[in-house]
């Protein structure tokens, strides 16, 4: 203790305090350091601070070696050099509008989008001088033909949520590409282990990190990463102006989960593919919609740029089961829980009406679609249960 610091009161030395702690502590886990202040050793140090350079730390809202842990972390997972944080998978979505579109932009939209997607492009088209359009998801290099003179922003997602169709994603990266116009991926479903956007061209990938990467079911979180030095500096500056965040006892809960993300993975895809194959073979089901399936639509593509499918699929129920026994169906299910946001260890289950929420593609199917959610349970235990449930529900 200096001498100055002994002879001060207790109070003063609780604030201040002058530590001893022994060098050389090693652990696995990532240290949680908590921040609003970050200090600066001098003032030109506080004065030389710049917003864009990664490399100081400025702030707590902006970044401590905690969240820039994980930060590094996602960026080496999906090949990309840069990750942002936000405090869910929607507010990564909502960063990249704000970072990189202004009023009078255009924005193409896949038709099967991730709905809270949608619901945000139409607000920023109906109160802040956006103009979105939806597309076909199957669109492929078609989608060249929609691109106007203020297209900025072209959305992606593989597969599609809920309904599975896989894009051409290099296809539509290179339109893009050619007209200058940004493309955003929502990579979510492969949690950036069985797809790699950026090694196809497209050039931001957002991640809810509430899913897989979490794997606990207990919080919420999004990233949105990128190689491009130029868009990583947009949505820096947008994520600042916004006052976005994360908690850094979030992030150590998202971090934990990472070393596991891949067995995970691979266990949630091995139970639901075989799910999917057994459901196809149910009389009760008119078409499963898994992507490794060979009639899912863009199955090829999947087969092309996927290494995996995770835990995630569709099913159809013949039409001659109404929607009302279809939600019977659903609520019978004892080990498949109703509720949003899949990724842990337990199987959920959700009916939707597809035909309602889209806009510019049809829809071929007439029966009533559940999605599935496949967990880590024993996949013989989900299995009865869901014929347990079409015996008591679809009679
Ligand atoms: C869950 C999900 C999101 C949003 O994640 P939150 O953290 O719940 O906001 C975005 N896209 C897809 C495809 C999702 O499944």
């Amino acid at each position: 203790m200096t001498d100055s610091a002994s002879s001060r009161a207790r109070q003063t030395r609780i604030v201040h305090p002058q530590l001893d702690l022994a060098p050389g502590f090693e652990s696995f886990s990532t240290p949680v350091m908590r921040a609003s202040t970050v200090v600066f050793p001098d003032l030109a140090t506080m004065r030389r601070a710049d917003w864009r350079n990664d490399s100081q730390w400025r702030y707590g809202l902006h970044a401590t070696p905690t969240s820039a842990a994980l930060m590094q972390r996602l960026a080496d997972i999906e090949g990309g050099k840069y990750t942002l944080l936000q405090p869910s998978g929607l507010s990564a979505i909502s960063n990249v509008y704000f970072g990189v579109t202004k009023s009078g932009d255009d924005v193409l939209i896949p038709d099967n989008v991730y709905s809270p997607n949608r619901e945000h492009g139409n607000w920023l088209a109906r109160d802040f001088g956006l103009s979105v359009r939806f597309y076909d998801p199957m669109i492929g290099a078609g989608i060249a033909e929609l691109i106007q003179p203020n297209t900025r922003l072209i959305w992606i997602e593989a597969p599609g949520s809920v309904t599975m169709e896989v894009p051409d994603v290099p296809a539509i990266a290179v339109a893009a590409r050619a007209r200058n116009v940004v493309t955003a991926i929502d990579n979510t479903y492969s949690a950036g282990l069985a797809f790699r956007p950026l090694e196809h061209g497209v050039d931001i990938s957002v991640q809810a990190l509430t899913k897989y990467q979490s794997g606990g079911s207990d919080v919420l979180m999004g990233a949105t990463i990128t190689a491009s030095d130029e868009l990583h500096q947009l949505l820096k500056l947008a994520r600042m102006r916004l006052g976005i965040g994360v908690s850094v006892d979030d992030c150590s809960l998202v971090l934990r989960g990472l070393p596991s993300m891949k067995a995970r993975f691979e266990a949630h895809d091995r139970s639901a593919l075989a799910l999917a194959h057994w459901l196809k073979a149910r009389p009760e089901i008119a078409a499963v919609l898994h992507p490794a399936l060979p009639d899912c639509p863009g199955h090829a593509e999947f087969m092309r740029d996927f290494s995996g499918a995770g835990g995630l699929f569709s099913v159809i129920f013949d039409a001659r089961y109404s929607a009302a026994q279809v939600d019977a169906f659903v609520e019978a299910l004892e080990l498949f829980a109703i509720g949003w946001s899949w990724g842990g260890a337990n199987s959920l289950a959700m009916p939707y009406d597809i035909a309602s929420m889209r806009s510019a593609s049809s829809w071929p199917h007439r029966g009533t679609l559940v999605r599935f959610y496949v967990g880590l349970e024993e996949e013989a235990d989900l299995r009865a249960d869901i014929e347990r449930a079409m015996g008591l529900a679809l009679r």
